[in-house]
C-alpha cells in the first residue's frame, strides 16, 4: 500500500501513456497522481486502431479481452494501392494471437482510466497543468487553478503538443518529425470486409493515404493524413482531402447508404526517432510528449502503452537506488530504444517507398504473389517488422 512516505509521482495526461503507467505504478504500491485537463468520458481524435500489440497491452494491464460491443474485432489488414491492387492478409496467429481491435477512444480511455483508479491511483480530472518549476528535491507541477503539487517525479503523457515537454525544456518537433490526420465518424456501415482494417493509397492523393477502420453498431472510422512538411508544402487543406478521398471509387463503394455524424477532427502525430530526449532529472516524457508514433502508419497507442510500462520499471528501479537524476533514469531511454528504435528507423525509411504509386503497386503485387513476402509486409504495417529481407527487396525490385 502505499503511505505518505511513498514517493509522490504526478502523471499529466490520462490517455493510454498515461494511465499505462498509473496502473502499473499504484500496483507495485506508489503514490501516483494523475491530472487531466477533460473529463471522462472525453473524445480524443483518433483513428481508434488497436494493432495486436495495443491489446496485449490492455490484456497486461488488467483490461482483459475487450467484448464485441466495445471494441470492433478485426483479424486482417486489406489494402489498396494507387493502381487499384487490392491486398487481403490474415493476421497471423505469431503476432500475439492475431487479433487486432478498434475501439472507440471515448471508450477505451475512459476503460483505462477506471481499471487506474480501480488498482489506487488518484485521478483528479479538470486539472489543466500549465507549468513546471524545480524546487528542492522536488518538481513543482503548476495547474491553472488550485494550488501546485509537489512530485518526486512528473511523467509528461499530455500528448501533443505537450506542456511538459516544453517545460523541461525539450525542443519542439520538426515539421518534417510529425504529421496531421483527420477523422470523421460514419454510420449505417455496410463494409465489405467488416472485421478488416482498411488501408487505401489513393494516387491523386498521395502522399498522403487514408483508412477505413469498423466500429461496433455498423459504425466507422474513416480518415487520412499526410506529413506535415508535406502538407503546408502542398498548400492542400486536410479537411478538402478528406472529402476526395471519400468520394474516391474504393472508398465510395464502401460508404454507400452511410452517413457521417459529428464533424470532422483533425490532430498533431509526433513521429517516432530515437534521438529525442525523453529522459530529465526526476521526469520522463512518454507517448505523444515523447514523439512515439509509427512514422509509415501514424499509430501511437501502443507505443504509448509500451512506454507506460518501461516508465514503470525504471522508477521502480530508481526508487529503489535513490537516483533520480537523468543518469539514474536512463533505463527509460534503454528500454524504448531497444525496442522501438529499429522499426521507427525502418519505418521512415519505408515512407520514401510508400510515397510513390508505381513503388506501391510493385510491393502489393509481391504480397499477392507470394505468402512470405506478404508476411513480411502485415508485419510492417501491424508495426512489428525491424527489417526487411533482401528477397523481399529483390523481389519488388525486379518482380514486382
Ligand atoms: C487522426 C488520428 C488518427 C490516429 N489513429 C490511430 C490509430 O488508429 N491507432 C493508433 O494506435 N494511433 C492512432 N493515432 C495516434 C494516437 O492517437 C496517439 O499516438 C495516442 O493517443 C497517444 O497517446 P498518449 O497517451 O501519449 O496521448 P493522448 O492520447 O493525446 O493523451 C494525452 C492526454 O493528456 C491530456 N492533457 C493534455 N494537455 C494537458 C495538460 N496541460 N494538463 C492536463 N492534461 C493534459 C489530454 O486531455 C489527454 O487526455 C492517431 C492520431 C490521430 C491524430
Amino acid at each position: 500500500m502505499a503511505s505518505a512516505l511513498s514517493p509522490h509521482i504526478v502523471i499529466v495526461g490520462a490517455g493510454p501513456a498515461g494511465s499505462s503507467a498509473a496502473i502499473l505504478l499504484a500496483q507495485r504500491g506508489a503514490r501516483v497522481t494523475l491530472l487531466e485537463r477533460a473529463r471522462f468520458p472525453r473524445d480524443k481524435t483518433c483513428g481508434d486502431g488497436c494493432t495486436p500489440r495495443a491489446l496485449w497491452m490492455l490484456e497486461r494491464l488488467g483490461l482483459g479481452a475487450l467484448p464485441d460491443e466495445v471494441g470492433a474485432p478485426v483479424d486482417s489488414v486489406r489494402a489498396v494501392s494507387p493502381g487499384g491492387l487490392t491486398w487481403n492478409a490474415v493476421i497471423p496467429e505469431r503476432l500475439f494471437g492475431g487479433r487486432a481491435s478498434v475501439v472507440p477512444r471515448e471508450v477505451l480511455d475512459e476503460r483505462l482510466v477506471r481499471r487506474a483508479v480501480q488498482v489506487g491511483a488518484t485521478l483528479r480530472e479538470g486539472v489543466r497543468v500549465v507549468g513546471l518549476e524545480r524546487a528542492r528535491d522536488a518538481l513543482r507541477v503548476h495547474c491553472q487553478t488550485g494550488e501546485p503539487l509537489d512530485a518526486d517525479v512528473v511523467l509528461g503523457c499530455d500528448g501533443s503538443p505537450s506542456v511538459v515537454r516544453g517545460a523541461l525544456g525539450a525542443p519542439a518537433f520538426p515539421e518534417h518529425e510529425g504529421a496531421f490526420a483527420v477523422r470523421a465518424y460514419y454510420e449505417d456501415v455496410r463494409l465489405t470486409h467488416p472485421r478488416s482494417m482498411g488501408f487505401f493509397w489513393e494516387e491523386a492523393l498521395l502522399p498522403a493515404y487514408g483508412w477505413i477502420f469498423p466500429l461496433p453498431g455498423g459504425r466507422a472510422n474513416v480518415g487520412l493524413g499526410m506529413r506535415a512538411d508535406q502538407l503546408a508544402a502542398s498548400g492542400a487543406r486536410l479537411p478538402e482531402l478528406l472529402e476526395r478521398f471519400c468520394a474516391s471509387p474504393h472508398v465510395a463503394r464502401e460508404l454507400t447508404g452511410a452517413r457521417r455524424v459529428g464533424r470532422v477532427k483533425g490532430h498533431h502525430l509526433p513521429y517516432g526517432s530515437s534521438a529525442h530526449q525523453t529522459t530529465f532529472d526526476r521526469a520522463l516524457l512518454l507517448g505523444d510528449a515523447a514523439g512515439f508514433v509509427n512514422p509509415l502508419t501514424g499509430e501511437g497507442i501502443e507505443f504509448a502503452l509500451e512506454s507506460g510500462a518501461f516508465a514503470a520499471e525504471t522508477l521502480v528501479e530508481a526508487f529503489a537506488t535513490g537516483d533520480l537524476s537523468a543518469r539514474g533514469l536512463h533505463g527509460y531511454a534503454r528500454r524504448w530504444r531497444a525496442r522501438f528504435r529499429t522499426a521507427f528507423r525502418l519505418n521512415r525509411r519505408l515512407m520514401w517507398a510508400f510515397e510513390r504509386p508505381r513503388m506501391l503497386d510493385r510491393v502489393f503485387r509481391v504480397a499477392n504473389q507470394e505468402t512470405w513476402a506478404g508476411d513480411e509486409l502485415i508485419d510492417v504495417l501491424s508495426g512489428e517488422a525491424t527489417r526487411l529481407s533482401w528477397r523481399f527487396l529483390a523481389a519488388v525490385t525486379f518482380r514486382g
